[in-house]
């Protein structure tokens, strides 16, 4: 029988040892290779995987178990710090950051109440500040979050509210009736796709988001965006929200946040930045004015599980007025009470849609104060600066069409040697690297062409590992994958 738990007990402590250094050196012994898979085929990896007995009747001991893992779960995992690894948005995590992830768990903490994490909420409420000084929030507050997908549903939600209010209207206890039908917001054609989703779940509909044109940057476009909303008052809607992309997740382009500002501020909207990927870029001395004009939004989405390199899931919404955050307000007797949050005992449950929560803040105050400004700096300019040196290589290739100058660290590119079937050469190339050389690149479409993509956030990657990409890229068109 294994032991309960991490306890006061030596021989708790020394079994949990144990296990810990146990795990390590299975780490160890699968983590073998600078590929970032090994390249097992699908039914390959659904083979191995459904061949393990979930529930056995007699529990089989953290050994065996762990040998299980060892056999069949580690062997297909993608290995997101090797340097052939650039498909998505989806980062190494810094070791730091991994620690801080035993931490979190050895100690649960929650942060909906300030007795299941004291120092947790302090932490929390810390890094929250922190962060709206970084974004020149002088009066923000925010809340860590399971992701950009949730920030964004959270700062949808905040606008639609916020606007109902001022119209005099309480959406917190009423049902939306003819609002539903008339609220609008806008953001541009290649947005994320979270703002449908959190659309719909706000009881507006898709139709509700409306898609504003980009322009040859694939930055939004500012006359569209005048010309919809205009639109949209003639008949009698009423727009409530402007959500610039700080990074959109296939280009890393950067909607004009000056201009969309002053459109918000004309037509007295919300302006919500989603910065999940871009946000980053506060951290860089070289390019941290690419983001300017992003602290005159109403609210912030930064995704520390991507640039930040920060271990999944990770977080925060940000907004700028500390009320904003009213509509997210519960009392619950059994965790919030009045009098005790007068005594100074805050709890963050008042500040977010998830009730029981991770104590996430904890890898950011760790790996803030491990690297430092100067080392985030460095993190984030070299991904901005090998996507810079990827793009001109590709551009100045005759075999090679590209899309997009990089604003963050994302390469959209096909290759257009000769071939009858371009799509689906592409296509091709991007099993062949997967499968047979274990290196990951992204695939999408671009103007109607299947186009290959890569995501660059590994600070290793060196330009001769970019050189070696091309080369395998061309090596496979020419055999005709
Ligand atoms: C990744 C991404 C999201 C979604 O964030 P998750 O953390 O994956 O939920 C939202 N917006 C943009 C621009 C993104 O790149």
């Amino acid at each position: 029988m294994s032991n309960y738990f991490f306890t006061d007990e030596g021989s708790d402590k020394k079994v949990f040892k144990e296990q810990i250094q146990k795990t390590l050196d299975v780490l160890e012994q699968t983590y073998d290779t600078p590929k970032c898979y090994k390249g097992a085929l699908p039914e390959e990896v659904k083979k191995e995987i459904t061949s393990i007995d979930v529930l056995p009747d007699e529990g089989m001991g953290f050994d065996k178990a762990l040998n299980v893992l060892k056999e069949k779960v580690l062997p297909y995992m993608v290995f997101p710090p090797s340097k052939t690894y650039m498909a998505h948005l989806h980062s190494p995590a810094l070791s730091e950051g991994v620690v801080s992830e035993l931490i979190i768990g050895a100690y649960n903490q929650s942060m909906d109440s300030w007795d299941q994490g004291p120092a947790a909420t302090n932490v929390e409420i810390h890094v929250i500040n922190k962060l709206c000084s970084l974004f020149g929030f002088n009066n923000g507050d925010g809340a860590i979050t399971s992701g950009g997908s949730q920030s964004n549903l959270t700062a949808l939600f905040l606008a639609r509210d916020a606007k109902l209010a001022d119209l005099g209207f309480d959406a917190k206890h009423n049902a939306l009736g003819d609002w539903s039908k008339k609220l609008v917001c806008y953001t541009s054609e290649i947005s994320h796709f979270s703002f449908d989703k959190a659309s719909h779940l706000l009881g507006l509909g898709y139709n509700a988001v409306r898609h504003v044109k980009t322009d040859s940057c694939y930055r939004m476009d500012i006359n569209d965006l005048r010309n919809k909303v205009e639109t949209d008052i003639k008949n009698g809607l009423v727009p409530f929200a402007v959500v610039a992309t700080v990074g959109t997740t296939d280009f890393g382009s950067i909607d004009p946040l000056v201009e969309i500002h002053k459109i918000c501020s004309e037509y007295g909207m919300y302006m919500h930045s989603d910065a999940a990927y871009g946000s980053a870029l506060i951290m860089s001395s070289k390019y941290k004015n690419r983001i300017s004009g992003i602290e005159y939004s109403d609210s912030i989405t930064i995704d520390f599980h991507k640039m930040f390199l920060l271990p999944i899931s990770c977080s925060a919404i940000i907004v700028k007025n500390k009320n904003y955050l009213d509509p997210l307000s519960f009392r619950a007797v059994y965790l919030n009470r009045e009098e005790e949050e007068e005594l100074g005992y805050e709890n963050l449950v008042s500040k977010g849609l998830q009730t029981t929560r991770r104590f996430d803040s904890l890898k950011v105050l760790f790996s803030f104060m491990v690297r430092g400004a100067k080392g985030f700096d460095e993190i984030i300019s070299k991904s901005v600066e090998n996507a810079e040196y990827l793009y001109e290589k590709l551009k100045n290739d005759s075999d090679f069409e590209t899309f997009n100058k990089p604003e963050i660290s994302a390469v959209i590119f096909r290759y257009v040697g000769s071939s009858s079937d371009l799509n689906n050469l592409n296509k091709n190339i991007r099993h062949a690297l997967m499968h047979m050389c274990g290196i990951f690149i992204g695939e999408t479409e671009t103007e109607g062409k299947t186009t290959l993509k890569t995501t660059l956030l590994n600070p290793r990657t060196e330009k001769k590992d970019l050189d070696e990409l091309v080369c395998k890229i061309k090596e496979f068109a020419n055999k005709n994958v």
